[in-house]
C-alpha cells in the first residue's frame, strides 16, 4: 500500500514554515503498514496544486494533503479539490455547528467570515477538527483515498490520531511495518559498518533493511521489516539485535527515542549519586541537555560555565601557573576544572569540558576541534582528548554527547 503526502503554503517554499507535517504523517502511516513513497510541497497556486494531485493519483493509493484550508484569500485547497473533483462547495449543517461551538464554547461570537469553512466539496465526508474552524475531508474515488488536513500542526495531528488512522486501517488490510532502532555514541559509520560487516550481510535472508543514521557523534541503527505477523517481525527484531549488541558493545548506550542525557539521569537516580558540571567550550550545553530531562533535579546539581581563565582560577581553583604553561586546553587544566566543580558543589560526579570549538583559534599543536573532557568521581578523576572537526555546533555537539558517553561508561563499572 503507497502514500504520498502533499503539503501546500508558499511559507514551505519561502523557508518560512519547516514541513514537520509530513514528518508526523509518515510516522503515523508507517506504522500502520502504509509506505510513503513521495512527499511533495506547493505553493499556494491552483495550477500547481491540481497537477500535484493528478501526480500522486498516478502513483499511489493514498493521497494526504495538508494546508490551505483557511478561510482567507490565499488559501485555496478547496478550490483546487473541487476542481480536480470536477465538483462544486455545498452547505454542510454537521460543520458550521462544530464551527459554531467552537466559538460559542470561548464565550465568543462567531465572525461571518467563518460561515466559509462550512462550505465544503459536495464528494466529501467532513470530519471533526476539534481544535480549528477547517473541517478535515475524506474524498474516495476508485478505490483510492484522498484525505484534505489543516496545515496547522496540532489541529492536523489530532485529526491524523482520531480520524485519519482508524479509518484507514479499516478501509485496507496493511500489513505491519516494524522499525528497531540501535543507538550509539563514539564511532563513526564507516568503522561501524567494518565491524558489523558479517551480521549486516545476514540481514539479507531475514528480509530486514538496515540504514545507519548519523547525527553530530553518534549513529543510529534502524532495521525495518514488513510482515503479516507483528509478534513474528519483533521476535526476528529482538534476536538480531542482541546479535548486534553483542559486536558494538563498547558504543552502544539505547534504544529508539531513547536519549543519552535520560540513560545516565536513570544510572545516576539508581545509584542514589549526584552530578555537576564545569563547561568551557561547550558553554552548558551539557547542563543543557541534563536538564532537558524531566526529574534531573534529582540527581544534577548545577554548573559552572567557566568560560574565561580568570572564572576558572576563581570558581574552579584552577593553578594560574598551569594555565599559564599549560593553556586552557590541556589535560592537567580539565582535570582541575572537573575535580574544582565537584569540590565546590560537592558532588560524587563532575564532568568538565576545554577546547577549541572554533572557526578561530586553533594553533599546529591544537587544530580547531581539539577537545579535553574530563569526568571526575570520588576517589579520581579520567580524561581524554578528543580531535573533532571544524564546525563550531558540531565540536560543541558532539563534544556533550561525548562527555555524557564518557559518564556513562563510568557509571556502569561504578
Ligand atoms: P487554518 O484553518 O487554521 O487557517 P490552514 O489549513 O489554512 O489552517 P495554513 O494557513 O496553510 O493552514 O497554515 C497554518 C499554519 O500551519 C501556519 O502557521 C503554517 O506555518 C503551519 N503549517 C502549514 N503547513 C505546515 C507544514 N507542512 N508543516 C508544519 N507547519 C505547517
Ligand atoms: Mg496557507
Amino acid at each position: 500500500m503507497l502514500a504520498e503526502i502533499i503539503t501546500i503554503g508558499d511559507e514551505i517554499l519561502i523557508g518560512q514554515t519547516i514541513d514537520t507535517n509530513s514528518a508526523f504523517i509518515s510516522i503515523q502511516l508507517n506504522q500502520i503498514g502504509i509506505s510513503v513513497v513521495q512527499i511533495t510541497s506547493v505553493p499556494d497556486n491552483i495550477s500547481h496544486i491540481t497537477e500535484a494531485f493528478t501526480n500522486a493519483e498516478n502513483r499511489a493509493s493514498v493521497i494526504i494533503i495538508t494546508g490551505g484550508l483557511g478561510p482567507t484569500k490565499d488559501d485555496i485547497t478547496k478550490q483546487a479539490l473541487c476542481s480536480f473533483f470536477n465538483t462544486k462547495t455545498v452547505f454542510s449543517s454537521e460543520v458550521m455547528k462544530q464551527v459554531e461551538f467552537l466559538f460559542t464554547s470561548r464565550g465568543l461570537k462567531m465572525p461571518e467570515t467563518n460561515k466559509e469553512q462550512a462550505m465544503i466539496p459536495e464528494n466529501c465526508v467532513p470530519l471533526k477538527n476539534s481544535y480549528g474552524t477547517a473541517p478535515g475531508m475524506w474524498f474516495e474515488k476508485n478505490g483510492k483515498v484522498f484525505v484534505s488536513l489543516p496545515g496547522v500542526p496540532y489541529e492536523m495531528k489530532n485529526l491524523m490520531e482520531e480520524e485519519i488512522v482508524p479509518r484507514l486501517k479499516a478501509k485496507f488490510k496493511t500489513p505491519y511495518i516494524l522499525h528497531e532502532t540501535v543507538l550509539t555514541q563514539g564511532i563513526g559509520e564507516s568503522f561501524l559498518m567494518e565491524i558489523i560487516s558479517e551480521w549486516e550481510e545476514s540481514l539479507i535472508k531475514e528480509n530486514i533493511k538496515l540504514a545507519y543514521l548519523p547525527e553530530f557523534g553518534k549513529v543510529k541503527l534502524r532495521l525495518s521489516q514488513t510482515g503479516e505477523n507483528f509478534s513474528e517481525l519483533k521476535e526476528k527484531a529482538e534476536r538480531k539485535i542482541n546479535e548486534l549488541i553483542k559486536l558494538i558493545s563498547e558504543y552502544y548506550y539505547g534504544r529508539n527515542e531513547e536519549k543519552l542525557e535520560e540513560v545516565i539521569g536513570k544510572l545516576l537516580k539508581d545509584k542514589k549519586m549526584t552530578l555537576a558540571t564545569a563547561e568551557s567550550c561547550t558553554g552548558g550545553y551539557i547542563a543543557h541537555l541534563i536538564t532537558s530531562v524531566a526529574g534531573s533535579s534529582e540527581y544534577y546539581l548545577g554548573s559552572v560555565v567557566a568560560y574565561s581563565n580568570m572564572i576558572k582560577e576563581e570558581q574552579l581553583n584552577v593553578s594560574k601557573s598551569l594555565l599559564d604553561s599549560e593553556g586552557a586546553v590541556s589535560k592537567p587544566i580539565v582535570e582541575q576544572m572537573a575535580i574544582g566543580v565537584q569540590k565546590k558543589f560537592n558532588s560524587d560526579f563532575a564532568i568538565a569540558t576545554s577546547g577549541i570549538a572554533g572557526p578561530a583559534g586553533g594553533t599546529e599543536e591544537k587544530p580547531v576541534g581539539t577537545v579535553w573532557i574530563a569526568i571526575a568521581y570520588r576517589d579520581g578523576v579520567f580524561s581524554q582528548k578528543h580531535l573533532f572537526g571544524k564546525n563550531r555546533e558540531k565540536n560543541i555537539k558532539q563534544s556533550s554527547v561525548t562527555a555524557l558517553n564518557m559518564l556513562r561508561k563510568i557509571l556502569l563499572d561504578y
